[in-house]
C-alpha cells in the first residue's frame, strides 16, 4: 500500500557510470531526502563509482552516510562556531575524514583554534550571495595560513557554489577565479558547483594549472528519468452517482464517475503543487460552461490514468488520495499500478526497488 520509486538497475548504474566519466573529479552530492532515493544507498553508490569524496548537506547527515562510503566527506553547509558541527570530536577517525567549508575569516581561526588538523575548503562568495569570503576576506584567509605556513595539507581548496545556469557561467568564474589566484592560496584546487560540462572543459582550458571539481546531485543521480518509475496502487474503486457525497468534507460528486482512493499522501509530500491551471474568474466561468471539473474546486493531482493526470476529489490524506473519475474514463482495477509525477526531493517513497 506504497508509494514507490522502481529503478531500472542498469539504465541508472550505466547513466551514473557515464556521468562521472564525462566530469573528472566528480564529488557527488548527497543530502535532504537522498533525491529521493535515500541518503544511505547514493553513500553506497558513490563508493561503488570509485570518487574519493562525497558531498553532504548537513553535518546531521554524516552519520548517515559515514559507514557507507569510506573516502573523504565534504560538508557543504559552511561551519560555524555553533550547532551540529561541534559534535565532531578533534581527531576522531571521521572528523579526520570531514572536509569543511569555511566562508568567514573567524570562523577559520575558531575552526583552527578548536581542531588545528581540520581539513577544509575556503569558499568564495558568488552571484549567488548564499554564503562565502569577499575577494578581501579571501585575501586575509590567504594571508592567515600563509602565517601558518600554508596548511597545505589541510586546506583543499575554493570553493564556488553558482546560481543555476541563466547562460554561461565562465565570465563570472573568470571574475573569481581572479580573486582567487590574488588570495595567493597553497592550494590549486576548485571545486564548483552547477557548472555545465563544456564550461568545465573551458575553465580546466583557460586554467591548466587549477583542478576543477564539479559538486553534483541533480544531474548524477536524477539525470537519466527514463531509468525512474514512481507507482501508487489503487486501494479502492467506487461508482458514484452525481450528488453522492464522499470524503472528509462530505463534499458531492458533481456528476456520475468514479471515486479512486490511491496510496500516496501527504506524509510522502504529495499534493504540495499548486494547481497549474488559470484560477481567474472568466477562466472558470468558461470550465464551469464546459462542465470541466475544475470549475467546481478540483486540482489537479500527480496521478495518471490512460496518460492523463487525474483530478484529487479531494485534498490528499496523510497516506492515500481520493481521486475522481468522470464516467467514460477507463477504471482501474484495485491492486493496479498508477504512474505518479512526483518532485524527488521533496517526495519519501515507502520503498526504493532497484533491479
Ligand atoms: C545542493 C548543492 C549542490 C548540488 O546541487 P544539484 O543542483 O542537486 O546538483 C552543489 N553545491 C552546493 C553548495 C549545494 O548546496
Amino acid at each position: 500500500m506504497s508509494l514507490v520509486l522502481t529503478v531500472d538497475g542498469e539504465r541508472w548504474r550505466s547513466h551514473l557510470r557515464g556521468f562521472a566519466e564525462r566530469h573528472p573529479g566528480l564529488v557527488p552530492v548527497a543530502k535532504g531526502n537522498g533525491y529521493g532515493f535515500g541518503l544511505g544507498r547514493l553513500a553506497r553508490k558513490a563508493a561503488w563509482l570509485g570518487v574519493d569524496t562525497l558531498s553532504v548537506g548537513t553535518y546531521d547527515e554524516l552519520g548517515e552516510v559515514a559507514n557507507r562510503f569510506d573516502g573523504s566527506l565534504l560538508v557543504l553547509t559552511p561551519w560555524r562556531p555553533f550547532g551540529a558541527a561541534l559534535d565532531l570530536a578533534p581527531g576522531s577517525p571521521l572528523t579526520r575524514r570531514v572536509i569543511h567549508t569555511v566562508s568567514r575569516v573567524e570562523d577559520l581561526e575558531a575552526l583552527l583554534a578548536r581542531d588545528p588538523d581540520a581539513r577544509f575548503v575556503l569558499e568564495r562568495t558568488t552571484s549567488m550571495l548564499r554564503h562565502g569570503l569577499s575577494a578581501r576576506d579571501l585575501r586575509a584567509a590567504g594571508a592567515l595560513l600563509a602565517a601558518r605556513g600554508g596548511l597545505r595539507e589541510q586546506l583543499r581548496g575554493v570553493a564556488l557554489h553558482l546560481p543555476l545556469a541563466q547562460g554561461s557561467h565562465l565570465g563570472e568564474v573568470r571574475r573569481l577565479m581572479t580573486d582567487v589566484v590574488a588570495a595567493d592560496l597553497a592550494t590549486t584546487t576548485v571545486w564548483v558547483s552547477h557548472l555545465s560540462e563544456a564550461e568545465q572543459g573551458e575553465l580546466a582550458a583557460a586554467y591548466p594549472d587549477y583542478t576543477f571539481r564539479p559538486r553534483t546531485g541533480t544531474g548524477l543521480w536524477l539525470g537519466d528519468r527514463s531509468a525512474l518509475r514512481v507507482t501508487s496502487t489503487v486501494l479502492d474503486v467506487h461508482p458514484v452517482e452525481r450528488g453522492e457525497v464522499f470524503g472528509y468534507r462530505g463534499r458531492s460528486a458533481p456528476k456520475p464517475g468514479t471515486i479512486l482512493v490511491v496510496s500516496g499522501g501527504t506524509a510522502h509530500g504529495i499534493g504540495l503543487e499548486a494547481p497549474s491551471g488559470d484560477l481567474s474568474l472568466r477562466s472558470r466561468a468558461a470550465t464551469l460552461a464546459r462542465g470541466g471539473l475544475d470549475a467546481v474546486g478540483f486540482v489537479r493531482s500527480p496521478f495518471s490514468i490512460d496518460g492523463k493526470q487525474r483530478l484529487f476529489a479531494e485534498p490528499p490524506h496523510m497516506q492515500a488520495s481520493m481521486l475522481f473519475l468522470p464516467a467514460g474514463a477507463t477504471v482501474p482495477a484495485v491492486g493496479d499500478l498508477l504512474d505518479v509525477r512526483v518532485r524527488y526531493t521533496t517526495t519519501s517513497f515507502d520503498d526504493v526497488v532497484i533491479s
